[in-house]
């Protein structure tokens, strides 16, 4: 297959003038640890902004049950997902830097302490607690800011948390009453099993109906307002059309609710909710960090809101 010719940034990313410079994104450094639909979304949609460095952690290699929310194809079988996305992210942004680490980042931090200094941005896009905790202590340490994101059970809904350095960590946001961390979509078994979302005693079969996922189209909006906050996040500073977006996103906590089912049950239609929660609008909260918080409690301090 003849190879098309690699056109210039400014052509490549000529339409987002007036919103997003293309200059702004291409020394920006993102680590994205977890590679499955939420992280290899959100990926590609940043190497479409135009985000020039990447950091991508993940283990896993792409089976068939990945292929309806992942963007892997069924020719992607079998490869590990750090290739798969090299290639994806290449194929929007010629020009972007990408570095991979087959590493489960719970078992191995080192991956991303050695880099981290020169990361802007880490994207938490696993399926599980321990590596949230892992990636919420060394954000907090490094002063880095790290967003987070997942679906409820079968995609029902999701949220989305922004740690920003010396605001709230996933630990502050785990012990406050706003957040549930049960109900969490259960999307590998194996994973869960590590973190002790299916416990241990479970048999294989029992293991098996627990793993139950939503549509792809479901988990959409969460990997979008991810990819917001993100672009927001390192756009922080510089001109553009999106900044504006500051002065509204100023939570640290979204949720989503896609259906009225389970714990959204009670909420109102879509087509007559006055002024009540209905389900397919964001609504934002802000999660104080806890004073007692095991992990950023020093860093805390130095809040002044
Ligand atoms: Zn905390």
């Amino acid at each position: 297959m003849k190879r098309p010719q690699i056109p210039s940034r400014e052509d490549l990313y000529s339409r987002s003038k007036g919103i997003l410079e293309v200059d702004i994104l291409k020394d920006k450094s993102v680590a994205v640890v977890g590679l499955g639909s939420f992280g290899s979304t959100i990926s590609v949609e940043l190497a479409k902004a135009g985000v020039g460095v990447f950091h991508l952690y993940d283990f896993d290699t792409v089976e068939l049950h990945n292929i309806a929310r992942h963007t892997a194809t069924v020719h992607d079988l079998g490869r590990l997902k750090t290739d798969v996305m090299e290639e994806a992210i290449l194929g929007k942004n010629p020009y972007a830097e990408v570095h991979k680490y087959e590493v489960n980042i719970s078992t191995h931090p080192e991956a991303l302490t050695d880099i981290i200094q020169a990361i802007d941005l880490i994207i938490c896009a696993t399926d599980n607690n321990r590596s949230r905790f892992v990636l919420s202590e060394l954000a907090c340490q490094y002063g880095k800011t790290c967003i987070y994101g997942r679906a409820f059970t079968r995609a029902e809904g999701g949220d989305v948390f922004i740690q920003r350095p010396a605001q709230a960590c996933y630990c502050c946001l785990v012990g406050n009453q706003w957040f549930d961390p049960a109900d969490e979509e259960i999307t590998d078994e194996a994973s869960a099993r590590r973190d002790g979302t299916i416990p241990a005693y479970t048999s294989p079969e029992d293991a098996d109906a627990m793993v139950q996922v939503g549509l792809s189209s479901d988990i959409l909006p969460v990997c979008n307002m991810m990819v917001k906050l993100a672009l927001l996040s390192l756009s922080r500073g510089r001109e553009s059309g999106i900044a504006a977006l500051d002065e509204e996103l100023v939570y640290n906590y979204y949720m989503w609710a896609n259906r009225r089912e389970r714990r959204f049950s009670n909420w109102r239609p879509f087509n007559n909710a006055g002024h009540l929660p209905t389900i397919l609008r964001w609504y934002g909260a802000h999660i104080p960090a806890a004073p007692d918080c095991a992990v950023c409690s020093e860093t805390s301090q130095l809040i002044t809101d």
